[in-house]
């Protein structure tokens, strides 16, 4: 069993049951759990809200993102998309969901006569976000894209190109981009508190269990997943870098291990380590992982003090350390449900017509390091990008 679900799903249920609201109410502020704006969601016109369509029923879909809409002010579920009715049927009663906006994977295209529905969520296998998103968008809908993108470059650009000529917003699904612990890290970093950076580590690693856990088997599946760890995991790794660094990798290295007698890793990567150089210096030093127990976490080290979150791209309950030569102190910062806040960003840009935080150009630029970390692991030489 992999622990990192067991805990996910321990959350899951306090949520699920109201208990973590509960909890925090009688524990105090510090054991707060990030649910508690569900108030002031319900205070906004429901039929104001946007309409999403959830493509993709799984795991993620299912336990973190059909909750969290609860929390959101201009989002709500008008429709969902699935191969699976009964499945289908039951969440749509559970969530309020009219019948008649259940589509299948056939049927799908027909979602452009719905005008309950203004924004494609996509929260399918990796290899199949490119139909769906190019499909969404002649079907003349905004689409949100789980990460990563998709399986390369060509199907990333192809998917920005559909939206454009559509005329329709495509944001990528960074979630951690609007999560108040890294949104916090930031704000540190550019304000100086750290001195000059000089290097980062991220971690991002947990044991993939394709026998065990249904989301995981097309995980080890290239077709379907793109890749292994690194396209999965390590892909938090690279992005926290660029998001904390606010810059561009300029050359990547890489080694990459996997046992080929393990029947996970015949057609994706168990363990990649890379390294990143940024145009100002600043290295860093990033590992992804399908065959060691859960991390998510990184450490930023400046001139004058560090900055470690452990967990970084957690669900919930991220820690903030900072530390210098006096001591150590842990900021307090309060969670936020940043499912949500993700959710309500897509919106916001639809409703104002702003260019999303995460556009699918931010998306490709991690597909296109990603192919060239791949290529350094491939090749054992410095890779220019
Ligand atoms: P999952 O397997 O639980 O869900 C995938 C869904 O797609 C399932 O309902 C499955 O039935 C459906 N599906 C449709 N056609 C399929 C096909 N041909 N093969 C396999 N499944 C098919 O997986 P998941 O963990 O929920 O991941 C879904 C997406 O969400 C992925 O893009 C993943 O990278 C992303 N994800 C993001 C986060 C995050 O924190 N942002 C976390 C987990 C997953």
């Amino acid at each position: 069993m992999n622990p990192t679900y067991s805990s996910d799903s321990r959350r899951h249920f306090l949520r699920q049951t109201g208990l973590g609201v509960a909890l925090a109410a009688v524990a105090g502020p510090a054991a707060a759990l990030p649910f508690t704006e569900t108030t002031a969601a319900m205070q906004y016109d429901d039929q104001k809200k946007l309409g999403f369509a959830i493509v993709g029923l799984g795991k993620f879909a299912q336990e973190q993102m059909m909750p969290a809409f609860k929390d959101c002010k201009y989002a709500r579920i008008t429709a969902l998309v699935s191969g699976s009715p009964d499945k289908a049927k039951k969440l749509a009663a559970e969530y309020g969901v009219d019948a008649k906006n259940i589509y299948n994977y056939r049927n799908f295209d027909s979602i452009k006569d719905n005008p309950a529905v203004d924004v494609v969520y996509i929260v399918l296998p990796v290899g199949l976000h490119a139909e769906y998103t190019i499909r969404a968008a002649k079907a003349g809908k905004h689409v949100l894209c789980e990460k990563p993108m998709a399986n390369t470059e060509k199907d990333c650009q192809q998917m920005i190109d559909a939206c454009q000529k559509a005329g329709k917003k495509l944001m990528i699904a960074y979630r951690a981009q609007y999560e108040p612990f890294n949104l916090e890290a930031i704000a540190r970093i550019r304000k100086g508190e750290l001195g000059k950076v000089m290097q980062i580590t991220a971690d991002h690693g947990r044991i993939v269990d394709p026998t065990g856990d249904q989301a995981d088997t097309w995980r080890v599946q290239k077709k379907l997943a793109g890749g292994g760890s690194l396209m999965d995991l390590g892909i938090y790794s690279l992005n926290a870098a660029r998001y904390l660094t606010g810059e561009e990798p300029v050359e990547v290295t890489a080694l990459e291990m996997s046992d080929q007698a393990d029947p996970r890793f015949k057609e994706v990567e168990d363990r990649i380590h890379f390294t990143l150089r940024f145009p100002s210096g600043i290295l860093a030093t990033c590992t992804s992982s399908y065959s060691t127990e859960g991390v998510k976490r990184y450490r930023v080290f400046g001139q004058k003090a560090w900055l470690d979150l452990d967990p970084a791209t957690d669900y919930y309950e991220h820690k903030m350390v900072i530390g210098d030569k006096d001591g150590q102190q842990q900021p307090k910062i309060k969670e936020g449900n940043q499912f949500a806040a993700e959710l309500d960003h897509m919106a916001e840009c639809v409703l104002q017509n702003k260019t999303p935080k995460t556009p699918g150009e931010e998306g490709l630029k991690d597909i296109r390091l990603i192919m060239a970390i791949y290529e350094a692991a491939r090749t054992g030489k410095k890779v220019k990008v």
